[in-house]
């Protein structure tokens, strides 16, 4: 698999295509297109390997711990929605920060675990607060096969550099019953089509993959799952009532009626066809 000199494979995580055109320049990174199957990638994806081990991506200003109140109501709707579809059971949630969607989620009755490979955010949801966190990757976890009903990737996806190996691993350890619940910024967006670079949602720093809904619907079916739910759902919250504001209220009303809001949330079982 072709790869740039940090390591980063530069093929497509969907298809595998090489060859990519270009889409769009953020803040001096260019973002490009699969010419196959148009998933958008950032080009020559620095990894940071100190983005997420300190404190400082969780507790800096409008950070998790900050906004532990406001993301744990952004969190809510999610739980909400997985609920409907599995009322209960052991949920796993990967790349669990410091614990947020946990507490939401054991709130409504789940017994939850969490995943998070950084070693500050890890430590601080198990002694903090008394959250069976595991420190490292999700492989580096290894749960045995078939053993949870719902897994959860929060705003996780578009961070992981492979991700059809990291999918695999999450069909294997979910029941055959079992829920995988995806949130992820929608690159497809009416805002992210408006405002173009100024969509503070690309963070090409941070975000390896810019999914769209016909995109992550085409790597969950490669990766042997089938969407049972998607819906865009708002994820910039508004507090003013000046133009700025007001020009984003009706922005995300629109977006809402066009199923076309900022943030996408998915639900999908494993499918009977193993994964491509
Ligand atoms: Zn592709």
């Amino acid at each position: 698999m072709a790869s740039d000199m940090t390591g980063v494979s530069t093929a497509c995580g969907i298809c595998g295509e090489a060859e990519f055109s270009p889409f769009l320049n953020v803040g001096g990174k260019s973002l490009v297109r699969c010419r196959s199957c148009r998933l958008v990638r950032t080009a020559d994806f620095q990894p940071d390997a100190a983005l997420y081990a300190g404190e400082g991506y969780f507790t800096g200003p409008g950070g998790y711990i900050e906004r532990h109140e406001i993301f744990r109501s952004l969190f809510e709707p999610l739980v909400e929605r997985i609920l409907r579809f599995k009322p209960r059971g052991a949920l796993l949630d990967v790349g669990t920060g410091v614990g947020t969607l946990m507490d939401a989620a054991s709130a409504k009755g789940f017994t939850v675990k969490g995943v998070e490979v950084s070693q500050w955010a890890s430590t601080y949801a198990r002694e903090g607060k008394g959250l069976d966190v595991v420190p490292g990757t999700l492989e580096e976890a290894s749960f045995a096969d078939k053993s949870f009903d719902v897994v959860v990737l929060n705003h996780v996806l578009e961070h992981v550099e492979a991700p059809k190996p990291l999918l695999a691993e999450i069909r294997r350890i979910l029941k055959d019953d079992g829920l995988l619940a995806i949130g992820a910024p929608n690159a497809g967006s009416l805002m992210a089509t408006l405002i173009g670079a100024r969509w503070a949602s690309w963070r090409p720093e941070q975000h390896i993959w810019h999914f769209t809904p016909d995109t992550l619907t085409a790597l969950l079916k490669t990766a042997g799952f089938d969407v049972i739910h998607q819906e865009a759902k708002d994820n910039s919250t508004v507090t003013g009532w000046g133009a700025k504001e007001l020009a984003q209220r009706v922005i995300n009303a629109i977006s809402a009626m066009a199923n076309k809001s900022e943030a996408m949330l998915f639900l999908a079982r494993k499918s009977g066809q193993a994964p491509s």
